[in-house]
């Protein structure tokens, strides 16, 4: 296996054009721990000058039509569609998600290319009614410059090009920080773009870059002044000290932060539906979603019957190789990621959480049975994000007090209700209900689509990106007072005449 995987890493990269001839930085693959190769990590120098080209790769593009920039992304659209496959399977091999998802997440990389394509004839702002005679007013759209996009492991590629598309549509150029853990997709991602590069024929040099490295690599950049918009997709940590030295700059951010997800189950629901729903929710990709499920608040009526057909589902669920479709769950990222997890286990029983699951398997790699906790108080580890598949229980009877509970954590990015009664749905989603950028109903917290904005509030940083008017975000607003008269009246009635 372990010759195997290294094997079909270079493979995958020599399919897919890129060239990585080793480097500093070391990759593993968790789905069995072997070392799959190596990248070379970005100096300072490097640094400084990735972001000079950058620059003038914006000053170029941002006057290109931006039409004739969604032919750009048209390409990579079909570049990508011509490689899903193997870009999926080194996605997996880079992250350990299943297979199912690494071709969903390489989709979700071509749906926003297709969003954007239509966007970028649709870059359009409003006109103003003026108060005053003769004049009219109205807004425009202007690229803003050159955009840094900071990405997690756990999304390697899709988060990029949910960013990426939008960003150069919107006239800007891109600089992409991915993951330490999972470089090599970027770099295989990178060299795919280079094709749409190649194909569009004129686009500036340097429109969009991959800079390797740590976490330091990402902080450099993010002080930066030449950086213009910094979209970072990570823990809160990473947003709480990303997001400091932007404001102390006045940079624009976007921050994609972590999640502590919750669900209702009313006595109102349609269980079977729901019971379905929740689990891949909870514990798809390993519990390694930022919008993975993490509470579960069940009416009291329906707690036991739920709570063991839960039990009985989450212990029939196939744990393993993520290249093997009969699994739904391949292995946790690393050895930190199955500490946090212990620890949080540990912390939930202290405090008189009844835990089902959660051990370890003798296997290569880290892959842990997911976790369900019947929670006595909603404390503790419950309060946090762990980023594993557990699952804290608790028991409610009165929807208002349960919709208290789900948003009086930290984060505030997905939450689900499931029930058939369109008071307690519409509740949920109104102004008393969920606090999340996401509230969905008789659907889970997990597997957005591209159409709509995605991001949180509160913790979860309050960045959006993806579709609706997420595009706004990548462009400066200018607003316009044209006079088409011989008189200059002033706004308000105000009075200025100098004779
Ligand atoms: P992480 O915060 O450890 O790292 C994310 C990225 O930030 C990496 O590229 C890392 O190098 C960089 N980074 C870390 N510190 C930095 C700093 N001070 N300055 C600049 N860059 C820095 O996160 P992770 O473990 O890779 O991913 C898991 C986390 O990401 C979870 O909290 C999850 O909820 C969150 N996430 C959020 C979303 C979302 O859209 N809200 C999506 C995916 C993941």
């Amino acid at each position: 296996m372990i010759m195997a995987l290294a094997a079909e890493t270079k493979t995958l990269l020599e399919t897919l054009g890129c060239i990585v001839d080793g480097g500093d930085l070391a990759v593993h693959s968790p789905i069995d721990g072997s070392r799959i190769g190596a990248v070379v990590t970005a100096t300072v120098d490097d640094i400084d000058d990735a972001v000079a080209q950058s620059q003038a790769a914006f000053l170029n593009w941002r006057s290109v039509p931006a039409p004739r920039r969604g032919e750009l992304v048209r390409l990579f659209g079909n570049a990508l569609r011509a490689q899903k496959y193997d870009l999926a399977r080194l996605v997996t091999i880079d992250c350990g998600k299943p297979l199912s998802e690494g071709l969903g997440e390489v989709q979700e990389m071509i749906d926003i290319c297709d969003f954007a394509v239509g966007l970028s004839r649709q870059l359009h702002g409003l006109t103003i009614a003026s108060e005053r005679p003769g004049h009219r007013m109205m807004e425009q759209w202007h690229p803003i410059g050159p955009v840094l996009i900071i990405s997690a492991f756990n999304f390697p590629v899709a988060v990029w090009a949910w960013n990426a598309a939008l960003a150069l549509v919107c006239g800007n150029s891109v600089i992409w920080k991915p993951s330490e853990k999972t470089p090599l997709t970027a770099a295989a991602v990178q060299a795919i773009f280079e094709k749409a590069i190649a194909a569009f024929g004129d686009a500036p040099a340097h429109l969009s870059q991959v800079i390797q490295g740590e976490r330091d690599t990402g902080a450099a950049l993010v002080a930066d002044p030449r950086i213009a918009l910094i979209s970072a997709t990570g823990s809160t940590e990473m947003g709480r000290k990303v997001g400091q030295v932007a404001a102390a700059r006045f940079a624009k951010t976007i921050l994609e932060l972590g999640g502590n997800n919750a669900a209702i189950i009313s006595d109102k629901a349609d269980v079977a539906l729901a019971l379905r729903g929740l689990l891949f929710s909870a514990f798809g990709t390993s519990g390694q979603r930022c919008t993975s499920l993490r509470r579960l608040f069940v009416h009291d009526a329906i707690y036991d019957s739920f709570v063991g057909a839960l039990k009985s589902a989450t212990g029939s669920m196939s744990v393993g190789d993520p290249l093997d479709g009969n699994n739904l769950a391949g292995p946790l990222i690393d050895e930190q990621a199955f500490a946090g997890m212990r620890a949080a286990l540990d912390e939930a029983r202290k405090i008189g959480g009844n835990v089902t699951g959660g051990e370890r398997l003798a296997m290569d790699g880290v892959y842990v049975r997911p976790a369900l906790v019947e929670m006595a108080a909603h404390d503790g580890p419950v309060l946090r994000e762990t980023f594993a598949p557990i699952l804290y229980i608790f028991r409610y009877h009165d929807l208002a007090k349960a919709i208290a509970l789900q948003n009086s954590v930290g984060a505030g990015l997905s939450s689900s209700i499931f029930s058939t009664d369109i008071r307690e749905c519409e509740l949920f989603m109104s102004a008393e209900g969920s606090d999340c950028g996401i509230a969905n109903v008789n659907i889970g917290t997990s597997g957005a689509e591209i159409g709509g904005a995605f991001g949180g509030e509160k913790e979860t940083g309050g960045g959006r990106e993806s579709g609706s008017d997420a595009w706004k975000a990548y462009m400066r607003r200018a607003t316009n007072t044209i006079n088409y008269s011989d008189n200059l009246p002033l706004a308000q009635g105000v009075t200025f005449d100098i004779g």
